[in-house]
């Protein structure tokens, strides 16, 4: 992973912003099918790929409600729920929600 400063002046033919789910297999597509085409994938977060709570499903869990990794966005309130707000977790770093 790049710091976006180290990028001045250079040119992508492509340029995805989002690394998340989508993101990811978009760039990998376009990275085997134009392999001469320079392809940029912007991502806010980091790349905790190699953390075991990302790897193991039952790990996840401790994430959800915490700022590691996580938008952590949080609802308008809901009628229905007598007007509580819910904890909205989404993915923030290399491989986004997945
Ligand atoms: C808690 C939870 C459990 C889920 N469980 C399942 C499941 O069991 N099965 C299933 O099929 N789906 C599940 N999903 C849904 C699935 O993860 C999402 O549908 C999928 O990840 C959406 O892909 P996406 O590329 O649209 O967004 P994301 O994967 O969320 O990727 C968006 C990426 O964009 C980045 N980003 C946002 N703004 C910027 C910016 N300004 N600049 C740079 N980067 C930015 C984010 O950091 C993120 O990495 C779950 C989602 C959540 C939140």
């Amino acid at each position: 992973m790049a710091h976006l400063r180290a990028l001045d002046g250079v040119q992508f033919d492509y340029v995805i912003v989002g690394g998340g789910t989508s993101g990811c297999l978009v760039a990998a597509r376009l990275a085997l099918e134009l392999p001469n085409r320079r392809i940029l994938l912007v991502e806010a977060g980091p790349d905790d790929s190699a953390d075991p709570d990302n790897n193991v499903p039952g790990l996840t869990k401790g994430k959800f409600g915490s700022k590691d990794g996580n938008w952590l966005y949080q609802t308008a309130p809901q009628q229905e729920l007598r007007g509580r707000e819910i904890i909205y977790p989404r993915g923030r770093g290399l491989g986004g929600s997945s």
